[in-house]
């Protein structure tokens, strides 16, 4: 083992670290930061050519976070949310970014981490009980522990469409935006998907493109983002009083301040209902969720939103074929809540088009479109410019990617070839000293994830102290404890109405992949209290050695 507060050496041709950990986003980055000031030694291999993550890759037109900037920030740092200045309700993407670069120099913490660099395999050897890791640089590094901020959404998912090589114009991921600007001027687009990355680039690209034909399979929720420059006096007030809304935001469900309603709506009268959907569309974005505390388990609580959506999104486009098909179907929020602004206006464009490919789904991918249907069926869209918004293999993509091995040499994938199984969404067991940063099996993307990242980085940096200051090597889940969490996970999943579509929570959205479903629903403050419990009885459920 490296001594707490050494510097990295190469023996035997590997990198010695105390840490090491992989992706430079908001997790992996706190992480870094955490793990020095606790003295270790420690790097991050990111794959991108600079930090962000999900704010680096993201960078297609109209990206921006749609929980508000105040909240979604640090907090571990009072210097830090006391000096930064965020322009708007909701920022911009190139905003995030200069944020965490901001971060980066602030806490020096680039000297620590190695970009254009993936992860390539992380092996755990039972003798040294250390991970030896190999990047696509061909370095070897031998750690004490590995530490995945690999990110929820992550790996791009580009769908397997018939000759999907053969289209001769540009071809562009949402998750995988280039770096220079895209200019669609003059241009045909097609965009394939309509989740909330395409909500969000949907309105901008109209705006540039010549054409817009969106393909869309199934209709979103999408409530409007009101985003808006951000009052000085409101931030001053803010922050004046930064603790006490970081402290309501950690008491919420979702990790975040939704000034929520604790009724049910079967507590309301008609008229209360009335007024708390008006006041929740008037506020916008991810506020929407608190507005009835029973949504998620009573189907006629639901139904109320879905159809004040519904008539909504009927109001404000005008050719009434549009709204039908843009009319969500499903459970309301079962699918992720989009947060828009002018999306659904935008199909009142002349230059825009909505085409039902669930209907006629997408045959193949042509040299200058695409074909849908078959035979006399068969239908050609042409265009010049192609974008996929198809999304990600969620929770588990990335962390498949990498070839991790723990006891015995079995491989995490194998593992969680029927779904992904942990013990809090922080360790698998046979897999000692490897933790996940938010996770499947953590509330993660039902929070602020900020709020959630920054509680996993300082329970590992616990459990990291606990185990020097009372000698201990490794730390593994037990299998016992994760089969009862992975059932909790189910059990509190399928007492939802959230099991009731293809979501990328359960994995539907990537043909073949097991369906389950993936976070913890059961809330941020109730997930903290039973981590904190388990850490209060000496990390019950792992075995400490
Ligand atoms: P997504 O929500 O998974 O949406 C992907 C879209 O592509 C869906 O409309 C999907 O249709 C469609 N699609 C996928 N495969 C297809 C296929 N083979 N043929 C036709 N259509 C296909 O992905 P996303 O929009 O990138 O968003 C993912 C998540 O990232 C969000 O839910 C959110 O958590 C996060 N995000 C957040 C923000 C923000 O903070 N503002 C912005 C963007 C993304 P089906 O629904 O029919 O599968």
């Amino acid at each position: 083992m490296t001594a707490p507060g050494s510097t990295p050496s190469s023996s035997n041709n590997a990198t010695q670290l105390d840490a090491v950990i992989v992706g430079a986003g908001f997790a992996g980055l706190y992480m870094l930061h955490k793990l020095r000031e606790q003295g270790l030694t420690a790097k991050i291999f990111e794959a991108g050519s600079g930090p962000g993550g999900t704010w680096f890759w993201n960078r297609y037109p109209g990206a921006r976070v749609d929980i508000e900037s105040m909240q979604y920030s640090y907090q571990f740092s009072e210097e830090l949310q006391q000096e930064w200045q965020w322009s708007e309700r909701y920022a911009p993407q190139a905003e995030l970014l200069d944020y965490i670069n901001h971060v980066v120099e602030r806490f020096d913490l680039a000297k620590d981490i190695q970009f254009n660099t993936r992860l390539e395999s992380a092996i755990f050897d039972e003798g040294s009980k250390r991970w030896q890791a190999t990047t696509s640089n061909g370095e070897h590094i031998s750690a004490r522990y590995c530490i995945m901020a690999t990110g929820c959404l992550s790996a791009a998912n580009t769908p397997n469409i018939a000759g999907i090589d053969s289209f001769t114009g540009p071809v562009y991921h949402t998750g995988e935006w280039p770096h220079e600007a895209v200019d669609f001027s003059g241009k045909r687009v097609g965009i394939i998907g309509t989740g909330s990355s395409a909500i969000q680039a949907i309105p901008i690209i109209a705006e540039q493109a010549e054409h817009l034909t969106v393909f869309q399979r199934t209709p979103n929720f999408s409530v409007p983002a009101h985003n808006k420059a951000l009052d000085p006096d409101y931030v001053t007030d803010i922050k004046q009083n930064y603790a006490s809304l970081r402290e309501r935001g950690k008491q919420g469900f979702t990790g975040f301040d939704t000034q929520s309603n604790e009724k049910a709506a079967t507590e309301m009268s008609p008229e209360e209902i009335k007024a708390e959907l008006n006041k929740r569309w008037e506020m916008g974005g991810l506020n929407f969720y608190g507005g009835f505390a029973d949504f998620m388990i009573n189907k006629e609580t639901n139904d109320l939103i879905a159809d004040f959506v519904r008539e909504k999104i009927a109001q404000k486009v005008k050719n009434p074929k549009t709204a039908a098909l843009l009319s969500p179907k499903t459970v309301f929020a079962c699918k992720r809540l989009c947060a828009d602004t002018g999306y659904f206006e935008t199909y009142n464009r002349d230059n825009v088009t909505l085409v039902d490919i669930a209907t006629t789904p997408i045959d193949s991918i042509t040299e200058t479109g695409l074909r849908m249907g078959q035979g006399d069926q068969a239908q050609q869209h042409d265009f010049d410019v192609l974008v996929f918004a198809t999304g990600f293999d969620a929770m588990t993509g990335s962390l498949n990617k990498i070839d991790i091995r723990g006891i015995g040499g079995q491989s995490l994938k194998e593992k969680w070839s029927a779904g992904p199984r942990t013990y809090l969404g922080l360790c698998s067991a046979g897999f000692p000293n490897l933790f996940t940063i938010s996770g499947p099996g953590s509330p993660s993307v039902f929070t602020n994830m900020v709020t959630s990242i920054e509680q996993h980085v300082e329970y590992i940096g616990d459990i990291i102290t606990y185990m020097d200051n009372n000698h201990f090597t490794t730390i593994s889940a037990n299998n016992d404890a994760e089969d009862q969490w992975v059932n909790h996970v189910n059990e509190v999943a399928n007492a939802t109405l959230l099991n009731s579509c293809s979501s990328w929570y359960l994995g539907a959205n990537i043909p073949g992949k097991e369906r389950v479903f993936m976070p913890y629903i059961g809330g941020f403050p109730p997930y903290v209290e039973k981590c904190n419990e388990v850490a209060a009885k000496g990390y019950e459920g792992f075995t400490l050695s």
